[in-house]
């Protein structure tokens, strides 16, 4: 486990200076062997896959090369490439339900809707919005994705408790429970071009983010 973390950290150390045209922390995007898109790994996470030959093929555009410690037998610097999108053996990265939901987090709600409140339309940044529940919890609703959309402060509090018949506030939008491939667009802020076309390729028809 020791000789693990410190050729690990040895990694790490020299991973900057030796990623070719990266960003500094690079995330894979993993695929399983039907090369369905299933989450994000870190490249020390991608590293493994490789060292345990459980990468069946690559589709990304993209290569990096991390430079490791020296050998000790050999004198050579180890050199271990990972492409952006790479797609793992086995059953490890299946979910075990195909119908699996994503976690509701603001974040990414306020991402799938675009940053735009669904009752007047206007923009903002996260700090000015709120997830507001369609049917509010007071009547039964739901805390999930299909019951929640993105409101302005104002909008939120004007509808208080109600309906938006109740409230006569009509919806602009409606709620959606994103596929894994858009929840995977939505969860992190620097993908790789290669990485969104193949995920833009995913998305289902009444995506937002098409
Ligand atoms: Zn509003």
């Amino acid at each position: 486990m020791r000789a693990c973390d410190q050729r690990s950290s040895s990694a790490r150390a020299e991973a900057p200076a030796a990623a070719v045209s990266a960003p500094r922390r690079p995330l894979i995007l993993t695929l399983d062997t039907q090369g369905q898109p299933q989450r994000w790994v870190s490249w020390q996470h991608a590293l493994f896959y490789y060292a345990r030959d459980m990468v069946a093929w690559d589709a990304g555009a993209t290569h990096f090369t991390f430079h490791g410690g020296i050998s000790q037998r050999t004198g050579e610097r180890s050199e271990l490439t990972a492409n952006s999108i790479i797609a793992i053996k086995g059953r490890v990265l299946a979910s075990r339900d195909p119908r699996h939901v994503p976690p509701l987090s603001n974040r990414e709600l306020f991402n799938r809707d675009r940053h735009v409140c669904a009752y007047c339309g206007a923009g903002g940044p996260s700090q000015k919005l709120t997830r507001d529940h369609v049917l509010p919890l007071s009547q039964g609703g739901a805390d999930a994705w299909m019951n929640v959309v993105t409101a302005c402060r104002h909008c939120n509090q004007r509808k208080g408790g109600n309906t938006p018949e109740q409230a006569r506030m009509l919806l602009l939008y409606a709620p959606y429970v994103p596929n894994k491939a858009e929840y995977l667009i939505l969860s992190n802020r620097s993908i790789l071009v290669d990485q969104m076309d193949f995920l833009t390729h995913h998305l289902p028809a009444r995506s937002r983010l098409r």
